[in-house]
């Protein structure tokens, strides 16, 4: 390890308060925890870059997430809800919930973990192939009891059983636990018929829950992959009007492919097994809860 010049590696220094000098911790020792704490908060290279002073800010509504992402930081660790990123791709949801992440790792020294939440599924599916040898509970420790956990893209995970178990189990443990949770995802708050509605793709129960754990922040904007970097307000302007992927130039018809034609079959099923979780007048008949 290259030597420090501050302290000359004892990772003391001498600092004078009021005249008088006391030891601190030199800056090389906090580069280093700061450091072994981002390597173990699993941030995917591809969002190295993110912080909270280059997230680009076009409209209000990302002024106003930035503004709530810079707020968390900065009450960290007496939070009393995280926050829930929503909105279409590409409007910054998971380059700010980085960037607050790592700004609460920098300032507070939080224990913080980052999973897509595909990814995470995955690898606790593959503990259940004999050839691993990592346990689920030792992949599911660090993010029931992460003091910042950061579920990204949370949504697109393909529907069973299990997939709503896990979902359950990480939500519901962190909100009893009292844990910050900060959440992006491409659903909407739309009815329960909307195969991209939280309703639909969660259920009602876990919709509620994460109501009160978090503050819904809508991020509505251009999306910066569609548009490029530094987009002056008349690329944006252009944008809104001409991308098929601008709000304005998308009706109830544009909803994404992938579930269109499964749609009643998947809340067919979910009726049958969670009436509760829907607006069911039915029986109970075959319901748990
Ligand atoms: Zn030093």
């Amino acid at each position: 390890m290259p030597g420090c010049e501050i302290c000359d590696d004892t990772t003391w220094k001498t600092v004078v308060v009021d005249g008088i000098p006391r030891v601190a911790r030199c800056d090389c020792w906090h580069q280093r925890l700061f450091e072994s704490l981002l390597a173990r908060a699993r941030v995917p290279r591809r969002y190295a870059h993110c912080e909270l002073s280059n997230f680009e800010r076009h409209v209000d509504s990302q002024i106003e997430a930035h503004r709530r992402a810079l707020a968390l930081v900065e009450q960290f660790p007496v939070v009393e809800k995280g926050l829930l990123f929503f909105g279409d791709a590409g409007v910054g949801k998971t380059h700010l919930a980085v960037a607050l992440m790592k700004e609460a790792i920098r300032r507070k020294g939080a224990r913080a973990v980052f999973y897509e939440t595909r990814e995470l599924l995955k690898v606790v599916r593959d503990t259940y192939n004999s050839s691993t040898e990592a346990t689920e509970m030792e992949i599911l420790k660090p993010v029931l009891e992460a003091e910042l956990l950061v579920l990204d893209d949370l949504g697109t995970e393909k529907k069973s059983e299990w997939v709503d178990e896990m979902l359950g189990l990480v939500i519901n443990t962190r909100y009893s636990e009292r844990r910050v949770t900060v959440i992006t995802t491409n659903l909407s708050d739309t009815a329960n018929t909307d195969p991209n509605s939280f309703a639909f793709q969660l259920g009602l129960r876990t919709r509620s829950r994460l109501m009160e754990m978090c503050h819904w922040v809508h991020i509505e904007g251009p999306d910066a992959r569609d548009l490029g970097p530094h987009p002056t307000s008349a690329d944006i302007a252009r944008w809104k009007k001409e991308s098929p992927a601008s709000p304005q130039n998308r009706g109830r018809a544009g909803l994404p492919s992938k579930s269109g034609g499964q749609a009643k079959a998947f809340l067919k099923d979910r009726e049958r097994s969670s009436p509760a979780d829907l607006k069911w007048p039915g029986g109970r008949a075959g319901s748990k809860s």
